[in-house]
């Protein structure tokens, strides 16, 4: 038990969580390190949603809101991270949610599936179509899923999978704690925050918006610049970094 009152709780029961779902054959080994990687960023990023995560959240809803086919993808991590709200944000903008991992096993898929179904999730995952251009198992997709999907949201994406789904002509909407990823610039909206707190706040903004016109979701996808965000991001870390470097 991790006391509640340790000052590194809720990152604590984040480890947990995904050292339960290795344990449980849904999330992967180096799914592991992947994390490691994205805490180092949230550190010096002051583990809050900063004001250009919480634009790029909107501007993804708007996307997510005005797409004919919206996919949320979600892998081993996002799965034990976050399900209820995978599952709440999935409802809210009538998007379908797909299994698609980079550790690619039937088995390990069915276990994800299994895992999802337990939350009430009905995920996708026929494996029964291909991304054209990609070697890694990322490319195993579901043809009613992302192989139609005008949009996708894809939580802690791989660079080479994010190229291609942009090549296959779709808006991509990742979620990376690192803005210096090739991910984050490969993406058309980058959120830069950690997703055990953009996917939650994704579904309050979602609810916010359920009543928004077309001509309004459109208005802020317009306005919406992805570099401009990732700069502030960039930026961010910066005075962050100085403001610590103030206290020592
Ligand atoms: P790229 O291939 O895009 O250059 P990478 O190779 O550095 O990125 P991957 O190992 O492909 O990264 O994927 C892990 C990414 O997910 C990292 O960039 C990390 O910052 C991010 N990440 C890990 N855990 C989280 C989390 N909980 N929330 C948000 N981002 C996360
Ligand atoms: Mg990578």
């Amino acid at each position: 038990m991790i006391p509640k009152d340790h000052p590194r709780y809720e990152s604590l029961v984040t480890r947990e969580k995904l050292v339960e779902g290795v344990k449980l054959g849904v999330t992967a080994l180096q799914g592991l390190i992947a994390h490691g990687r994205g805490e180092a960023f949230d550190y010096i990023l002051g583990e809050k949603t900063r004001e250009f995560a919480l634009k790029a959240e909107k501007a993804a809803v708007a996307a997510l809101l005005l797409a004919k086919h919206p996919v949320i993808s979600v892998n081993g991590n996002v799965a034990v991270l976050v399900p209820k709200e995978i599952k709440e944000l999935a409802e809210e903008v009538n998007a379908k949610v797909e299994i698609n991992v980079f550790h690619f096993s039937k088995e390990r898929v069915k276990k994800i599936a299994e895992y999802l179904s337990s939350f009430g999730i009905n995920a996708l995952h026929a494996c029964d179509a291909e991304l054209k251009g990609l070697s890694s198992a990322r490319r195993i997709v579901d043809s009613k899923g992302i192989l139609i999907a005008d949009v996708v949201l894809v939580p802690l994406e791989d660079g080479d999978r994010c190229e291609i789904l942009k090549k296959h002509r779709k808006k991509v909407i990742a979620i990376d704690l690192n803005p210096l990823s090739r991910t984050a610039r490969m993406a058309d909206i980058t959120i830069v925050d950690n997703v055990i707190r953009a996917v939650p706040k994704m579904v309050e903004i979602a609810r916010e918006m359920k009543n928004t016109s077309k001509e309004e979701l459109k208005k802020i996808l317009e306005e919406y610049d992805n570099k401009e965000v990732l700069r502030e991001a960039v930026n961010g870390i910066i005075e962050y970094l100085e403001t610590v470097k103030k206290s020592l």
